[in-house]
This record gives structure tokens, C-alpha cells and sequence, in this order.
């Protein structure tokens, strides 16, 4: 046997001797969710596992992050980040590992995200002396829209420990277990959450021409910002904008002083999301004229695409197919709307990310929906498949 045969049969036996107890960590975070950035638990348990290990490793980094660095090899160091945080959903099937938090649930399968990365540590922890490189383990908080990822990078991570290559993945209902899907380029949208107030002048809705009317004005923007990807973005781009909420009145006798709208766009390529978002721009300063009221956005902290990089991607894609076999590594049609903030890694270090398959085979469900759950196969598939990967990266 070569070298990298011997090495990877290593992590193949070592992935099944610890799958079970990863498959005991996943059921007790499933039964104990936290929310982002109250994963005190979560990470005590990581912490633990670490100690354990006898890694390296800190805690408070972005408030309940903690990240652990393994192996003294030369070569390239390799982050690896699995999220750790819960959704604001009250869990409606029943496994034995239900939620014992009222409202609180692991509908995206953080949970196992988090028992996987553990599973890495283990597999590299035990094969340190062999590691031609470093692991930087990231066990992230809050990436459900709390901008987890981002706080870690503003507390240092980086500063403590740089990699030159990052790995992600998700978990993915839509392929089986045992299965490793990809995107060969983005693989999620970038979101760029915003809100607009339109402020006019109040007055009796029977005298419109004393007041300035915001409600019309909101009407007419709504119509505008549609025939933006309608009209602006190429058709074979992807794009969206919507308005998901409008708030404005309170007597239906009044021309109310303002309206207020939240919306969110998405998008896969940077210069479409530019271009979307300076259209915004200019079509509410063209209602501002029009409706003589002022009309301008607010964009919140958004999220940029994850894009695949090929040299990254590729080599990974033949380490999994090696580990898994040729037919078990799928291409995906297409990325996904969703969003990810795996990206605040992606946009810095050359990276790549996952889908590993966690499709139920006795029923269907997705992710954040109130009755998720997922084949515990994900786990050792993703495990064997990223350790095997991150140490042939580590090489280059
Ligand atoms: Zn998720």
C-alpha cells in the first residue's frame, strides 16, 4: 500500500470506530438547541471534546465561537468550519431526540455540522504526527442571520491563526446519505437585507393636494423596484428583490406622515448584486422626485455569494471520490438562493464548500421546516470525506 493509501484507510477505520459516539453528540445537541451567539452549551461540549483531544484550542471567539488548531506539519494550514447554532422553530415531529427547548429547534441541522467538525478534529487529532500541514478547526456561532462568521473574523481569529485554504459544507436534504453534492461555482446567493421609510405630509384624506401622500408613493415603488431583474439583469443571471413587509397608516380617513418597507435581494454574481443594489438606489430617488417625498434605502449587513474556487474545488472533489467512490460525488444543477456566511470566509482564503446528503429515506422534509431531521449517514460521509481532503490540501 502507498503512502496515501495507508493514511486514508487510517481514516476510514478511525471514521467508523467514532461515528457512533459523533451520533450520540448530534442526538444531544438535536434534544438541547441554542439559539446564535447563546450557544454556551454547544461550545462547553466542544470544548470538552477538544480537551479530550488534547488540541489546542480557544473559546470566546466571537462571543461563543471557539476554534482549535491541530497538527505542527510545514505545509498549508486548512480551515474547516462547522456552525453550531439553532432556529427560533418549535419542533413538531417526534425522535427520540427531540427538543427539549420550548421554541427552539436544530431545523437546518447545525447540530450535525457541529458533531462532523468534531469528528475531523478527532481523525486529525489522532493522525497529528502524520499531517504534512496545519487544521484550523472553526466551530462558528449565530450563522443564521446574526453574522456569526463576521465576529469571529473581528475577534482575531485570523490574527491567531491564518489559513491559506478554507473548507465548508452544509448538509443537504435533497441527495442521499452517503452521497457529497457540489456546485462547480456559487454556491449560495449573496443577501443584501435593506429598508426604505418614505416620509411625505400628513393630512385629512379628503384634502390629498394639503398633504403629500406616502401610501401612493409606496404603491408606485413596490411596482418600480420589480422591473429591475425584469428589465436590468440579464435573464440568465439570477436576481431577486423583495418586499416582505409595509407598514404605514392607521385611519383610513388619513394620509399617513410616512410608510415604512423591509425587503432583501439576492443574487450569485458580484457585479449583479452591485448593479441591483445601485438600481434600488436610483428608483427610490426617482420616487423621492416624482412623489415629492423623501424615499431613500438603508442596506443592513449583508451577506456575499459563496463561490466555489476550481483549484480548491477540484482537488477536493477527487479526495472525496477517492473516500466515497466516483458515483457518490454529484454535480448540482444549480446554487442555491439561500445565503451562507461561510462567505466572510470564502470572500478572504481560496475555498470551497460541500453539500454532504442527508435526504430522509422514510420521508420527505427540508431544511427550517418545522419537522426536519436528517440521515446521521451525513456524518461519517462528510468526516472522512473533509479529513481526507484537508490533508491532501495541506500538501500542496
Ligand atoms: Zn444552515
Amino acid at each position: 500500500m502507498s503512502e496515501q493509501q495507508n493514511l486514508r484507510a487510517r481514516i476510514e477505520e478511525i471514521t467508523a470506530e467514532i461515528t457512533p459516539r459523533l451520533i450520540e453528540i448530534r442526538r444531544q445537541l438535536h434534544a438541547n438547541p441554542e439559539l446564535g451567539f447563546e450557544e454556551y452549551e454547544t461550545s462547553a461540549l466542544v470544548m470538552q471534546e477538544l480537551a479530550r483531544l488534547g488540541v489546542d484550542h480557544r473559546s470566546g471567539i466571537g462571543k461563543t465561537g471557539v476554534a482549535a488548531t491541530i497538527g505542527q506539519g510545514n505545509g498549508k494550514t486548512i480551515g474547516i468550519r462547522g456552525d453550531m447554532d439553532a432556529l427560533p422553530i418549535e419542533e413538531t415531529a417526534s425522535p427520540d431526540y427531540k427538543s427539549r427547548n420550548p421554541g427552539k429547534m436544530h431545523a437546518c441541522g447545525h447540530d450535525a455540522h457541529t458533531a462532523i467538525a468534531l469528528g475531523v478534529s478527532e481523525v486529525l487529532a489522532r493522525l497529528s504526527d502524520a499531517l504534512p500541514g496545519r487544521a484550523l478547526m472553526v466551530f462558528q456561532p449565530a450563522e443564521e442571520g446574526l453574522g456569526g462568521a463576521r465576529a469571529m473574523l473581528e475577534d482575531g481569529l485570523f490574527e491567531w491563526v491564518e489559513p491559506d485554504i478554507m473548507l465548508g459544507y452544509h448538509n443537504w436534504p435533497l441527495i442521499d446519505g452517503g452521497t457529497i453534492g457540489y456546485h462547480p461555482k456559487t454556491a449560495f446567493a449573496s443577501t443584501d437585507p435593506f429598508d426604505i421609510t418614505i416620509t411625505g405630509q400628513s393630512g385629512h384624506g379628503a384634502h390629498p393636494h394639503l398633504a403629500v401622500d406616502p401610501i401612493v408613493a409606496a404603491g408606485n415603488l413596490v411596482s418600480s423596484l420589480q422591473t429591475i431583474v425584469a428589465r436590468e439583469i440579464a435573464p440568465l443571471e439570477a436576481a431577486v428583490v423583495t418586499i416582505g413587509s409595509i407598514k404605514g397608516g392607521s385611519a383610513r380617513n388619513q394620509i399617513p406622515d410616512s410608510v415604512t418597507l423591509e425587503g432583501t435581494t439576492r443574487s450569485q454574481n458580484p457585479a449583479v448584486r452591485e448593479a441591483v443594489k445601485a438600481a434600488i438606489e436610483r428608483v427610490c430617488a426617482g420616487i423621492a422626485l416624482t412623489h415629492r417625498v423623501t424615499c431613500e434605502p438603508t442596506f443592513l449587513t449583508g451577506v456575499p455569494p459563496v463561490v466555489n474556487d476550481p483549484d480548491i474545488l477540484h482537488p477536493v472533489l477527487e479526495t472525496a471520490r477517492g473516500m466515497i467512490g466516483d458515483d457518490k460525488v454529484i454535480e448540482l444543477p444549480q446554487g442555491s438562493m439561500g445565503s451562507e456566511d461561510y462567505a466572510e470566509f470564502s470572500t478572504r482564503v481560496p475555498s470551497a464548500h460541500l453539500r454532504i446528503g442527508s435526504r430522509l429515506k422514510d420521508r420527505k422534509t427540508m431544511l427550517h421546516r418545522s419537522d426536519f431531521d436528517l440521515d446521521e449517514a451525513c456524518i461519517p460521509t462528510a468526516v472522512k470525506a473533509i479529513a481526507a481532503a484537508a490533508i491532501d490540501l495541506m500538501k500542496r
